[in-house]
């Protein structure tokens, strides 16, 4: 029986990638191109199927060796019904019925998925959570991702917000705003943008000298990178570092208390901050977390980066090849 193929494309709000992946995960070839989702979403489905297509000709392969197509892209979506709603990422789309049009253009069956799901699904099958069976991850960048698995089946949730780790609330006496507008939100301390947000105030207190005002005045702006790469000689900045950590220790506990994982992954941009970062984050849990929790769950960074997405997309893909075979076995018996 010759192995079946996959195509996992990855939507992101700049570059869109796409690629060909085995039945055991490996990538035979991949393809980035620009989303450019300001020209509308008619271009936006014609851009998909286009990358697609590509990322089939750079594997040398056809179409009708592909056995399916997973499709995952950022919300918020319907995903039983295969839709994307009102992107933040993606404007100005709405209501883009992804999965129906990959479906028709290709004539394979095609899944589809939230991104960090699928990005979670991709570590889970050949990256940080291969050995595991129970997996938290959190995506940290501009904001703040997550997503569940347990025992192979990604925990979407009823409406599709399911695993929405971003917005767990980590803190409700004097609460910050978040992005999505609601307060206290793991993404309103630890993103990114909330990491310079937290500097931005912390230099901006009488008396606080902080090599970081360097870097303000130099560039007229300051990005999370120059926080940690200033956190090993400056105090202010290593306070910055400290309490990220301890908020996304915050938030792994409140999970490890709900499902007990046996992995929790942290992906992402923040992922450069290094081994130091993570012995942080580890300390913290340890200090937080129960006993036997604390000891036992293994923490770490992703392994595949930028790959992850269209790999666990292609992982959906072949999910939902499986259940098309085992109901067409079914139904034969
Ligand atoms: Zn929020």
């Amino acid at each position: 029986m010759i192995e079946p193929l996959f195509v996992g494309l990855d939507v992101g709000g700049t570059t869109m990638k796409a690629g060909v992946v085995d039945d055991s995960g490996h990538s035979l070839a991949c393809v980035n191109l620009p989303t450019e989702a300001y020209r509308g979403q008619e271009i936006g489905l014609e851009r998909m199927c286009e990358s697609i297509r590509q990322a089939i000709a750079a594997a040398n392969l056809r179409p009708d060796q592909i056995a399916a197509i997973g499709v995952a892209t950022p919300g918020t979506m319907d995903i039983p019904a295969g839709v994307i709603l009102d992107p933040p990422n993606l404007k100005p789309w709405q209501n883009v019925p992804v999965r129906d049009h990959v479906q028709q253009v290709f004539g394979l069956p095609t899944a589809f998925q939230n991104d960090a799901n699928a990005a979670a699904l991709g570590e889970y099958w050949v990256g940080a959570g291969k050995d595991a069976r129970s997996m938290v991850l959190f995506t940290l960048g501009t904001g703040v991702g997550g997503a569940i698995i347990l025992g192979d089946t990604i925990v979407q949730g009823e409406h599709s917000h399911g695993a929405e780790l971003g917005h767990i609330k980590i803190e409700m006496s004097q609460p910050r705003q978040c992005g999505c507008g609601r307060w206290g939100c793991l993404e309103a301390y630890a993103s990114a943008t909330a990491v310079v947000k937290r500097a931005l105030e912390a230099m901006d207190v009488p008396g606080v000298r902080s090599q970081l005002s360097l870097c303000l005045n130099k560039e007229g702006g300051l990005s999370a990178r120059d926080v940690f790469d200033a956190a090993a000689e400056d105090v202010v900045a290593a306070k910055l570092v400290e309490d990220t950590a301890y908020y996304l220790a915050v938030g792994a506990i409140n999970l490890m208390h709900t499902i007990d994982p046996d992995t929790v992954v942290f992906a992402g941009g923040m992922v450069a901050a290094g081994d130091e970062f993570l012995e942080r984050i580890r300390y913290h849990i340890h200090r937080l977390a129960f006993p036997v929790p604390a000891e036992k769950t293994r923490v770490c960074y992703a392994w595949l980066g930028s790959d992850a997405g269209f790999i666990g997309a292609a992982g959906c893909g072949r999910q939902l090849h499986r259940q098309l075979q085992s109901a067409a076995s079914d139904s034969r018996r």
